[in-house]
């Protein structure tokens, strides 16, 4: 069997491990076309073995508790904080980013380890609630159990950062995961299993399989209890389908068009600063980067002259003193080449860059303006080092624009004086004003969208809700002199309660 890995910048090809038949692929370096790691092709028989074992684990780690997860999740957090390094080293070899752009994912993956570990407890452990005026002899209480065991498939583009968004929630929630890296990363998801296993050696409360979409779609059939997926809107779609065969539960984080808004009254720099960092950083490869400006009539010549002076020096490169690295999934590359040709030919005028800016696994920064709202530049995730810079004549119909596209993940507004205010009109998930992506690294805060960029949410006590299931209990502290739900009730039992609702909840 030969299988290639999308995007490689060498065919990825079969070989045998060992003595095994088993087939096996290779991540590559996408500034070198150098080998990073092999690894297995796991097929169906493998992924739901995963399952069952991980479904073992499963039952160990609940019986652990808050407080005893809790210390294994923060001892995993001190390992991954003293090897942050290595982490960054293998994140930048597999996806090409620079060296201080991995750490930086690092970082946020070990914030977020912290505050779904200390917060578990509190978010979804048992409390009680008012038992309310009918059932006042009863005792109510509600606590979120693990689902079992999660499935999460994850993407490349942040390849730590995306998956532990759904492993470190779901694990702090009690549940085990089986995790499917991204063929293009899958180094860097074996990385993070080995090093929980390092501190939980007793049980394999985190497993990885590797493969490419066709793994993804076992581990949807393998009988996981729900699967978090990130990934493009048109897996996600597949993914759901799948699922719905065993109405297996998802949580689908998928792509995103995000708008920066910029009104008339904004700091221009800092806005500028900002979209230039949204829109360059991690070449475009972000869920939420800005892929779209929308600055009002009256400052968008400073404004567009303030994002050129930042952006026009900005370099693509796999070298150390590099502004951004690759297009990681080479396949990207002609989406990207065609949204900028798509743009020039249907009116839009370039800026900075062009068609040119696109050489192979690089793209350097391109900016355009005047782009036509139905153009693929506006209307589709483009995941390139572009930005589109139209101009509005006020901020609310940026916001109208910004809302008229299919997805509704992120988006950012830069103004003094009704920031919030615009922010609040955005249908989107997550909103940053006056800075930018903030939301990401605000670990109380839930992360999702809706529209095409689907729904669920990670992060936050929503995003530990998400891995666990309410249940509700009823603990009945003593008889009601008149119980009306038996077949014992006296006569005329009902009609008194009527009376007593009429009496109590018949009027303001
Ligand atoms: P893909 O949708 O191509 O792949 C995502 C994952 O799904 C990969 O692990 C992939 O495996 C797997 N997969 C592919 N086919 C199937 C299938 N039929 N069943 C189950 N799993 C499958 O996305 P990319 O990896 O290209 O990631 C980029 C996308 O992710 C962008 O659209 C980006 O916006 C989005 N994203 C969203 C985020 C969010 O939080 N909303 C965050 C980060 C990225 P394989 O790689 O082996 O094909």
């Amino acid at each position: 069997m030969t299988q290639t890995a999308r995007g490689s910048v060498e065919a990825s090809v079969d070989r045998t491990a060992g003595t095994s038949s088993e087939p096996i692929f290779e991540s590559i370096d996408p500034r070198t076309g150098e080998v990073v790691g092999t690894h297995p092709i796991h097929d169906q028989e493998h992924v739901s073995e995963a399952v069952r074992t991980a479904r073992d684990a499963q039952r160990w780690w609940e019986e652990l508790g808050f407080e005893q997860r809790k210390r294994r999740l923060d001892a995993w957090r001190e390992l991954l904080v003293s090897r942050l390094d290595e982490a960054a080293e293998l994140i930048a070899a597999e996806t090409g980013k620079p060296m201080d752009d991995a750490r930086l994912e690092m970082v946020l993956v070990v914030d977020h380890l912290h505050w779904a570990a200390a917060k578990a407890r509190k978010v979804l452990g048992r409390r009680g609630v008012s038992p309310g005026l009918l059932m006042a002899n009863q005792a109510a209480t509600v606590e979120y159990r693990p689902f079992g065991v999660v499935g999460v498939i994850g993407p490349w583009n942040y390849p730590a950062f995306t998956p532990m968004g759904s492993i470190a929630y779901a694990l702090a929630a009690g549940n085990s995961v089986v995790f499917k890296p991204s063929e293009l990363t899958p180094g860097v998801g074996e990385w993070l299993c080995r090093t929980l296993a390092e501190v939980v050696p007793e049980h394999p409360v985190l497993r990885v399989v590797t493969g490419f979409g066709d793994t993804g779609a076992a581990l949807c059939r393998a009988g996981a209890d729900k699967v978090a997926f990130t990934g493009s809107t048109e897996t996600g779609k597949r993914v759901m389908a799948t699922c719905s065969e065993s109405l297996t539960p998802v949580l689908v984080e998928c792509g995103g068009k995000d708008a920066l808004i910029v009104d008339s009254d904004a700091d221009l720099s800092a806005a500028a600063e900002a979209a230039a960092w949204g829109a360059v950083s991690n070449a475009g490869q972000t869920c939420i980067g800005v892929e779209r400006v929308y600055v009002v009539e009256s400052v968008a010549d400073r404004f567009i002259e303030l994002v050129l002076g930042r952006a026009e020096k900005l370099r693509a490169g796999g070298q150390s003193t590099a502004d951004f690295g690759p297009i990681t999934m080479g396949s990207q590359v002609e989406v990207i080449r065609e949204h900028i040709a798509d743009a020039t030919r249907s009116g839009g005028r370039s800026l900075l860059g062009g068609e040119d800016s696109v050489r192979p696994p690089y793209v350097d920064p391109v900016v355009l303006t005047d782009v036509p709202e139905d153009s693929a530049a506006v209307t589709e995730e483009t995941f390139g080092p572009t930005l589109v810079i139209n101009r509005v004549r006020t901020a609310e119909e940026g916001v109208e624009r910004a809302n008229a596209g299919r997805y509704g993940l992120g988006g950012t507004v830069f103004s003094r004086s009704k920031g919030v205010e615009l922010a609040r009109r955005l249908r989107s998930g997550m909103v940053a004003v006056n800075s930018v992506i903030a939301f990401a690294a605000v670990p109380a805060l839930p992360f999702g969208g809706v529209g095409d960029s689907g729904f669920g949410r990670i992060h936050g006590a929503d995003g530990l809700r998400e891995f666990a299931r309410p249940q509700a209990i009823t603990r009945s502290r003593f008889r009601m002199p008149i119980e009306p739900m038996s077949f014992g009730r006296p006569k005329g039992a009902v009609r008194n309660l009527v009376r007593l609702m009429r009496l109590v909840r018949g009027r303001r």
